[in-house]
């Protein structure tokens, strides 16, 4: 059997010694027992903690209603990110997005291929804009991305508009007055910008020119994820308070 990569999102230990691994592939999001990798001295210890990017193979015997990942290999620790706080309270929301959101999303390839140019991202370099441009980049493949290019109320294509955050996209001006959660049109432009720009591109140097609404994107993408997923991250939620 080949080995597969993975990102472990969660762990848990497990009886004695073991742990369950939470593993997001390009396939799949399924949780694994690791027998033994509680223990430091154990030789899978090393590829048994969360924010870890392994290659992995598994039995196909359940132990405990549990695949077994049988044996691995560490790809990427994640080490620069591991040691620094601000990086690892970002991560940490991330983590914590990822297992509570991944199976509503089919396209595993494309969440696997997000999250590791995410998390490299962070790793490599540092903004604080980056929580809010995986939020706002994760919507798409929720299925509940903004709609920028057209009116979402009679569907005419248009490239000025305000936008309506309850209807989750642009208004053209002759619907306008159906609607009433219009949001800043000054942070559409940024949120938009960052929506439509490929990860690559969003640099610190280049996020740095733009104008600095981290409150304001926050707060539209507390609503919308509330308001279209009923979903609110109870890791963000406990790190605002300390
Ligand atoms: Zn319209």
């Amino acid at each position: 059997m080949s080995l597969i990569e993975g990102l472990i999102i969660k762990t848990q230990n497990y009886q004695e010694n073991s742990k369950i691994v939470w593993i997001l592939t390009a396939f799949d999001y399924t949780s694994y027992l690791m027998r033994g990798s509680a223990n430091p001295k154990s030789h899978n210890y090393a590829y048994s903690n969360e924010l870890t990017k392994i290659r992995f193979q598994t039995s196909d015997r359940l132990q405990k209603g549990f695949p077994i990942l049988t044996s691995g290999e560490v790809v990427q620790n994640f080490s620069a990110t591991k040691t620094n706080i601000d990086k690892m309270r970002m991560v940490i929301v991330i983590l914590d997005m990822i297992n509570q959101l991944a199976n509503h999303i089919d396209d595993k390839q494309t969440l696997f291929s997000f999250c590791n140019q995410i998390l490299d991202l962070i790793n490599n370099s540092f903004h604080p804009l980056y929580l809010q441009i995986f939020r706002l980049k994760l919507l798409y493949l929720l299925g509940v991305g903004p709609i920028f290019s057209k009116c979402v109320n009679c569907g005419t294509s248009i490239k000025q508009g305000t936008f309506d955050l309850n209807n989750g996209g642009m208004v053209c001006v002759h619907c306008q007055n159906q609607t009433l959660t219009f949001f800043d049109p000054d942070v559409i432009e940024v949120i938009k910008f960052l929506y439509l720009t490929k990860l690559v591109f969003l640099s610190p140097p280049v996020l740095n020119q733009i104008p600095n609404y981290l409150l304001e994107i926050s707060q539209f993408l507390d609503h919308y994820y509330e308001h279209f997923l009923g979903f609110n991250s109870r890791a963000e939620a406990i790190l605002k308070k300390l």
